[in-house]
């Protein structure tokens, strides 16, 4: 077998073993340098990743070359030069460079354009979406200022001053922010900026990842080497180690210059788990929030899906009628839209019926008429249980252990895991520093009395009416 085949076969077992986010933040990026006998190398784009793959997966590699070529191998990691790096990218240099037997030196890497990538994949940066772009993504009342914002920071060049810096987008779920996310750091790395696209939750990994591994300091240093930083997911950023690094990175990329765009589910002020100075420093910029899509804008975005899908799916098509129908009826969130539209596309290619509003009716029944639910907060369901049984939110947040607390404090953190969208960790940091263990056994009690105890259940359901009203 070539040795090509055989990395191919490779790849496709490691990207089995390790999982998909796993296999694109470590091997995508690997490339065969030289393959001669039982000598194999190599390449990788940066220095970071070279340590990184020697340190942990090197031999996992070496195990597989060797079931899959069925030979003994020796395995060699090197950083790739910035000439030998995809060379199919850039025009080709008049001389082809000689390959030198030993690895050099990354040279003007960060000059590369096929290097930024891999600069973020060192670092864990997320995989983007290529059908999330400013040309897909549709305009409307809700959005016109997230959009312009985000749309400036894309198009400003790396020697332009910066306006607002950071950029903060916050919305509810499915409304786009990762889209605009996603636009910004396309747009950008296709103008040949050095940008690093991360979700909080990669953030954290990374960070902690490298402390273990003692190469924190390649970490810090490649962080501080971009253009822009774009982080999405804010709210999920864990741990106080993990939130200082944070600071210093945003200081230091603001104070030299470089943009900054975060995302998160709401305003600054309500992230309650964060640092104040990263709270601070993150209203200090231009904070922008994207609005439920209304129905014009669902239609709208109807409309463009369609337009995409025709030209993937012949014959297929959707009556404007039908188009009115799913944005009267399907709520105002992104991905309800998605799911929507999708499964009038896959009905229509499984059963060949065409689409009409009956077969849209049955189709997305369920998604129909669920009212977008309010965003309710931790505090107003230990605010309302309280009131409700007679006992002050102290108590609920106190250790306090007698049955007139204790069952109240139980109900209050079912209806916090059952009605927003936070943590089991998260709920329990919220009701008094309690074990997420603490709020998993309440949430099953309640669950299991609710089911057995008509007056309980009546109670609870009052409650939820009244935290939704
Ligand atoms: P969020 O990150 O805010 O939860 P996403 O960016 O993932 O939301 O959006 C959810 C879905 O809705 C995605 O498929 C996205 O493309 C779509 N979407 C949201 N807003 C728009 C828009 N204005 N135009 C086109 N698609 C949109
Ligand atoms: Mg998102």
């Amino acid at each position: 077998m070539r040795p090509g085949a055989i990395w191919e076969r490779v790849r496709r077992r490691l990207r089995a073993e390790f999982g998909e986010d796993v296999f694109n933040s470590w091997f995508k990026s690997i490339e065969i340098d030289q393959a001669a006998g039982e000598m194999v190398r190599l390449s990788v784009p940066t220095r970071f990743l070279k340590s990184w793959i020697e340190n942990h997966y090197k031999d996992r590699i070496l195990t597989r070359w060797r079931e899959e070529a069925g030979q003994d191998v020796h395995i060699d990691v090197i950083v790739r030069t910035a000439v030998s790096a995809r060379p199919s990218v850039r025009p080709k240099p008049a001389v082809e460079p000689a390959r030198s037997p030993m690895p050099a030196a990354p040279n003007r890497s960060f000059d590369n354009a096929p290097l930024i990538q891999g600069h973020g994949e060192a670092l864990g940066g997320s995989p983007l979406d290529p059908r999330l772009t400013f040309e897909t993504f549709v305009q409307g009342r809700s959005n016109t200022l997230a959009r312009a914002a985000a749309l400036q920071v894309a198009q400003s060049r790396s020697s332009d001053a910066v306006l607002f810096n950071p950029l903060y987008i916050h919305a509810g779920v499915g409304l786009g922010k990762t889209h605009l996310l996603q636009a910004i750091s396309g747009t950008a790395q296709a103008a040949g900026r050095r940008i690093l696209y991360l979700t909080a939750e990669k953030f954290t990994f990374g960070f902690v990842a490298s402390l273990k591994n003692q190469t924190a300091m390649a970490f810090k240093e490649a962080l501080r080497n971009i253009d822009l930083l774009i982080i999405d997911d804010l709210q999920f950023l864990q741990g106080k180690q993990t939130q200082a690094e944070f600071c210093h990175t945003l200081n230091a990329l603001i104070d030299a210059g470089r943009q900054v765009v975060v995302a998160g589910d709401r305003p600054p002020s309500d992230l309650e788990n964060l640092d104040e100075r990263v709270r601070s420093r993150l209203a200090g910029g231009l904070t922008v929030e994207i609005g439920p899509l209304d129905e014009n804008l669902r239609l709208d975005i109807l409309k463009q899906k369609l337009t995409h899908a025709k030209v993937q799916h012949q014959g297929f098509d959707v009556p404007l009628a039908v188009l009115g129908y799913v944005a009267k009826n399907v709520t105002q969130n992104g991905r309800d839209l998605d799911g929507a539209f999708n499964r009038l596309l896959a009905t229509n290619r499984l059963t060949a019926q065409p689409v009409t509003i009956e077969m849209a009716e049955r189709s997305i029944r369920d998604l129909v008429r669920v009212a977008e639910p309010k965003r309710i907060k931790i505090e107003e369901i230990q605010k309302i249980v309280a009131q409700h049984y007679n006992v002050s939110r102290s108590d609920i947040l106190s250790s306090r252990r007698t049955a007139t607390v204790v069952r109240p404090r139980q109900i209050a953190m079912y209806l916090a895991k059952t009605l927003t969208l936070r943590s089991l960790p998260e709920i329990g940091r919220r009701f008094g520093g309690r074990d997420h263990t603490t709020v998993l056994h309440a949430v099953r009690k309640i669950e299991g009395l609710v089911g057995q105890d008509p007056a309980l259940n009546e109670e609870v359901e009052v409650l939820k009416r009244r935290l939704n009203d």
